[in-house]
């Protein structure tokens, strides 16, 4: 399966309104998205429903096992339900995109206002939707590895000028995409405390390094690909091929403690800086989703090189890259006791990025490396040319020496405890229905 057999349909027709009111005009979930998250029920705290497989519509989540328990799916849909049923996206990725698409183009008709379902019982809405107020949502997969790259060449420019004035992008950069193998074991779903993690801190003017909670805790925003089909042990991934194994974008905070890494993490690389916790939203948007949203791979400046064969294709270049927006806001403690709204700290775009999401499974998997449903790879630090485009504290600070005035009057560097750091990310443009990811949020607890 290549790109070709991928286009806009009825799914994505701006015109295409719900009867469930609060999907026309929502930021985020309108039902040209219809992303698939994991929920259970909480609203009866005796008697919580088993986890599921969910997709939001407005403010609600539509239970896709009940749906599927009415006999309303049909061909690869109603077969997938043992999949629905399940605590984690995984069965369902592994079925492969003509099974998440019909997933999504099924509850779409189902959703849609001219609805034959929706026409001929109006109270549909009581048995398949739950609010969002009493669905807790869980990660969306059973997440065996993940992979965090460094795909913005702007976030790799900017902190190799502050740690090798000298020599910011070292040659590998422009042939392939830097990555490193993180740790899927702290990965949570937004929503939970982040502690502040301890660890070496070697401070340049000491003589030996000490053991204490970091003083300079970070966020790094990036997108989340989560992989929906995996490749045999020892079997490549064509780039042509490689979206069809994707599943999805989600929203990713890589926590760092920048004085961890910078005492760590040569000769080896990122370690215990960044594997204390990683938070991830609980909303996947399909790469059916965004079709409307799909643009050529980043024109490389005159000079660079062309990528390798097995990087790169016609259909590649023409639309590899995917134009999102994403936006970082802070809250204090004191800002919230206050009631201050949070303050936007950047705003990025992930076309911006050296390498995309295709680039980076088909590198990941060039060697014969073997990805499996439910893997996730990070795009790294997602940064832009401009300052208000920095995607971590590291750079809109640099390293400390810039610090941000938040509207409490109190400064930045690094965060402090009860700082709240909330990331969102959406797509839109002209002649199509906005959509989004729903937020990604952790707020920091002490050590
Ligand atoms: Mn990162």
């Amino acid at each position: 399966m290549g790109w070709e057999c991928y286009s806009v349909d009825q799914t994505h027709d701006p015109a295409l309104t719900s009867w469930v009111p609060s999907a026309q005009g929502h930021p985020d979930f309108p039902i040209q998205n219809l992303p698939f998250g994991i929920f259970h029920r909480v609203d009866d705290k005796d008697d919580p429903s088993p986890a599921r497989t969910g997709m939001a519509i407005g403010d609600y989540v539509l239970d896709l096992t009940a749906c599927h328990d009415e006999g309303w799916f049909t061909g690869a849909a109603d077969r997938a339900g043992a999949a629905l049923a399940a605590p984690a996206l995984n069965h369902v990725m592994a079925l492969g995109r003509e099974t998440w698409r019909a997933v999504r183009t099924q509850a779409s008709a189902l959703l849609a206002t001219d609805s034959p379902v929706y026409r001929s019982n109006r109270r549909l809405g009581d048995h398949i939707l739950v609010p969002m107020a009493e669905a807790e949502m869980l990660l969306p997969a059973m997440v065996g590895d993940y992979t965090d790259f460094y795909a913005s060449v702007h976030h790799a420019t900017n902190v190799g000028s502050m740690f090798r004035p000298d020599n910011p992008l070292l040659p590998n950069y422009k042939w392939l995409p830097i990555g490193y193998h993180g740790r899927a074991s702290s990965l949570v779903v937004s929503g939970t405390p982040v502690r502040r993690p301890r660890g070496q801190i070697k401070d340049p003017k000491a003589d030996v390094p000490e053991y204490a909670p970091s003083r300079s805790l970070d966020y790094e925003m990036e997108v989340g690909c989560i992989i929906g089909v995996g490749n045999a042990l020892g079997t490549p991934v064509p780039i042509t091929a490689a979206e069809s194994h994707l599943f999805g974008l989600c929203l990713v905070n890589d926590w760092s403690a920048r004085d961890l890494q910078s005492w760590e993490y040569q000769p080896l690389g990122p370690f215990l800086a960044k594997n204390f916790a990683t938070t991830v939203s609980p909303w996947v948007v399909t790469l059916d989703a965004l079709e409307p949203f799909r643009v050529p791979a980043t024109a490389r400046p005159a000079g660079d090189p062309a990528p390798l064969p097995h990087l790169t294709s016609p259909e590649h270049e023409a639309r590899g890259g995917v134009d999102l927006t994403v936006e970082v806001y802070l809250a204090s403690a004191r800002m919230r006791a206050e009631g201050t709204a949070p303050i936007r700290l950047s705003r990025g775009r992930v076309a911006d990025l050296y390498w995309t999401p295709a680039q980076m499974l088909a590198h990941h998997a060039s060697n014969g490396c073997n990805l499996q449903p439910g893997d996730l790879f990070a795009t790294g630090t997602v940064s832009g040319p401009t300052k208000d485009a920095r995607g971590c504290l590291l750079e809109l600070t640099w390293r400390g020496a810039e610090p941000l005035t938040l509207p409490s009057g109190e400064r930045r560097t690094f965060l402090e405890d009860g700082d709240e750091v909330t990331m969102r990310g959406y797509a839109e443009r002209e002649g199509a229905a906005r959509i989004g990811f729903g937020e990604c949020r952790g707020m920091v607890t002490p050590a």
